[in-house]
């Protein structure tokens, strides 16, 4: 895997099993490999295909300057969960050093060292186009899920013709669903379709008008979201035919995050 690596990160706290410890700030060292695909901050030259070290800096000074632990273990730890939350990072290697412990005796440093590793998620997403060759738009689309970051296709449904609906005076839909397992997070994971609907041509003109290529993110683990531009399990999931039937198809006994079984929620919507 690819790799971030800071090291030698030194700064002041107040860690340690001794209230003595704790009371005068002692010196830590911090050395992080973050482990992340870098190919597309390779390609692209942009910033938001890769993590921001400078933000890397400061979560962990806040965190060893400004928190306090009995153990390198706790302090290592939260090190790690923080840092795992930063962009596309799926894998902390963190090492903490003491570089004053108070034992006796002739030696560099004390240091704890521990690996984690962001869990993995089963997601699915839908593929709907209704606009130019849309058997050549879903393998499209189908190739750029293969290429995700951090994630691999598990499976495609077949693909669907679907009578458009909502606004209903425009061409006929080919509709699919994608299962992929991801350790991206749900909002990567959006933001990743949304690029990909970029990069093929979608301009968001109207809701639910003619598109090249639309990919919605239906569900993600069991996971409930709902934030002002990222709702999961996506809304219209629960009444849409044309979503469910493909989805069913690939995963028939998928439940919903409450508990409910898609095959009763499609039976009821007919
Ligand atoms: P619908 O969402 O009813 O299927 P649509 O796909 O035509 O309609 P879009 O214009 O593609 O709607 O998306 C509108 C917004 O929905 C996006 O900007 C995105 O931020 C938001 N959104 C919220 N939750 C999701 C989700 N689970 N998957 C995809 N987009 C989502
Ligand atoms: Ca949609
Ligand atoms: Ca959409």
């Amino acid at each position: 895997m690819d790799e971030v690596i800071l090291k030698g990160l030194r700064f002041e706290g107040r860690h340690g099993v001794s209230t003595a410890e704790r009371a005068v700030p002692q010196p830590f060292e911090v050395d992080l490999i973050l482990g992340l695909d870098l190919r597309a901050a390779g390609r692209t030259d942009s910033l938001d295909k890769t993590v921001d070290y400078s933000l890397a800096y400061r979560e962990v000074r806040h965190i060893v300057e400004e928190e306090s632990f009995r153990l390198l273990e706790a302090l290592a730890e939260r090190i790690a969960e923080r840092v795992l939350r930063l962009n596309r990072v799926i894998r902390a290697d963190v090492v903490v050093k003491k570089l004053r412990p108070p034992i006796a005796g002739d030696y560099d440093y004390v240091a704890v060292r521990l690996q984690r590793e962001r869990p993995e998620h089963r997601a699915y997403i839908g593929l709907g186009t209704n606009l130019g060759h849309r058997e050549e738009n879903l393998r499209a689309a189908g190739r750029r899920l293969e290429e995700l970051p951090s994630s691999r296709v598990v499976k495609f449904s077949s693909t669907y013709p679907t009578r458009p609906w909502g606004k209903v005076e425009q061409p006929e839909f080919l509709n699919q669903v994608a299962a992929i397992d991801t350790r991206l997070s749900a909002r990567e994971l959006l933001r990743e379709l949304m690029e990909i609907e970029e990069a093929m041509g979608r301009r968001r003109a109207e809701k639910w008008g003619p598109r090249v290529i639309d990919l919605d993110l239906l569900l993600y683990g069991d996971q409930q979201i709902e934030e002002p531009d990222l709702t999961v399990p996506h809304p219209g999931l629960t009444k849409r035919a044309f979503v469910l039937t493909p989805l069913l198809e690939i995963a028939p006994d998928l439940k919903l995050p409450d508990g409910r079984y898609l095959r009763e929620i499609l039976a009821n919507l007919s």
